[in-house]
């Protein structure tokens, strides 16, 4: 079977590798190199976060969060290049106890008390500032190098010689001899998809040589929720800013205040660190922040767009999906939620 593949952000690349690992005749397109970096996939932070982004997700993310956590430690233990995965879980953490009480109610309403634990927090950070005695662990959470990982995708994409850069719209690819085409643009298809949006995103990334700290540690603030991913050699990144604005410009000053000094009211050790680099970039996004696989049965195309704040969760999910729709001609019950038959034009 002839697949074609459009765009090669998180979603077109693990859907090209796992595709040619069974065995489908693929080709992948995106109108950048494999190797430019431009795409939102290269701004992510590589959170595999389910439980603490459930006060604005569905539990079926949760479902999900866990499969994607087995595919991408499965990837990374098959990698030749060593690829940062970490899956010691989350510790959330609250100005004020009623937040963190709030979220715990969350919890226990949308999953089980199996998922968390309420702990005294330094027990398992000793270095946060004892303000946040108390917390909620997620043991069931990760992070994976997110750049480092869609680096791997294009060298196994590039070794197969299936990629070729071209910008390609829907109505050119009308012409293209396949048996499915599997839309993947990300932004790149907000003009057939007008309910997509963007939703503007910033990341730090920080060196603290004096901050020691093993978990993503979420921090909910009253305005903002922040995280910290600590990373190998001192390493961190600081992020989760969500602003309604298709804007690619510069980190504001604002941002780096807000989430540096929440950092500094986490652990002290991050006042003598050195900010690195910053990034920003818009996330493709429905309004209902939940993404959609649009199946067009009459022009044979897939359409798989609205990751939002979960690229790296749903991928792996998506892409096991559509190959086994590929070969069965049907939907498998976990990706139900997001499916909507209809033909493209209609999507509007
Ligand atoms: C600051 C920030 C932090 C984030 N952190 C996380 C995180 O921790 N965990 C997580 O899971 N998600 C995170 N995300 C979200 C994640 O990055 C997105 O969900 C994901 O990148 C969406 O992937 P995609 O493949 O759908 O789109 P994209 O990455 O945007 O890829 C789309 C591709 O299509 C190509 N394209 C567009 N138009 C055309 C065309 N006409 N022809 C050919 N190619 C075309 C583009 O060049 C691009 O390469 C974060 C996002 C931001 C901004």
């Amino acid at each position: 079977m002839r697949i074609g593949i459009i765009g090669a952000g998180i979603m077109g690349r693990t859907l090209c590798c796992h595709l040619l690992n069974n065995f489908y005749d693929t080709r992948l397109f995106d109108k950048d190199r494999l190797t430019a970096q431009k795409n939102c996939s290269f701004t992510a932070a590589g959170l595999l976060s389910a439980y603490a982004e459930t006060k604005s997700c569905m539990p079926a993310l949760a479902q999900i969060g866990a499969a994607a956590i087995d595919y991408w430690r499965n990837f990374t233990k098959k990698e030749k290049t060593k690829i940062f995965f970490d899956d010691c879980g989350s510790i959330c953490l609250a100005d004020n106890h009623a937040e963190l009480q709030n979220f715990k109610k969350i919890l226990l309403t949308k999953f089980s008390n199996e998922i968390f634990r309420e702990i005294v927090v330094s027990n398992l950070e000793p270095d946060v500032v004892p303000n946040y005695r108390t917390g909620i662990y997620l043991p069931y959470e990760a992070q994976i190098d997110a750049q480092k990982l869609l680096k791997a995708l294009a060298r196994l994409i590039q070794q197969q010689n299936v990629f070729q850069q071209r910008a390609v719209t829907l109505q050119e690819a009308k012409q293209f001899q396949y048996d499915w085409l599997v839309d993947c643009r990300g932004l790149g298809a907000k003009q057939e998809l007008e309910n997509l949006r963007g939703v503007r995103g910033e990341l730090l990334f920080i060196e603290a040589p004096n901050v020691q700290l093993k978990h993503v540690i979420r921090y909910f603030h009253p305005r903002y929720d922040i995280y910290i991913l600590p990373r190998p050699n001192n390493g961190f990144l600081i992020g989760a800013s969500c602003i309604e604005s298709e804007d690619y410009s510069s980190i504001t000053v604002k941002t780096v205040l807000e989430l540096l000094s929440a950092a500094y009211s986490i652990h002290r050790g991050f006042g003598e660190a050195k900010l690195i680099a910053t990034k920003t970039h818009c996330r493709p996004a429905f309004s209902e922040n939940l993404p959609r696989l649009y199946v067009d049965h009459k022009r044979k195309i897939i359409t798989v767009n609205g990751l939002y704040r979960h690229g790296f969760l749903f991928a792996p999910i998506f892409s096991l999906a559509i190959e086994n729709f590929l070969r069965t001609s049907q939907w498998q019950d976990t990706v139900t939620p997001y499916l909507v038959h209809q033909e493209f034009e209609q999507c509007k």
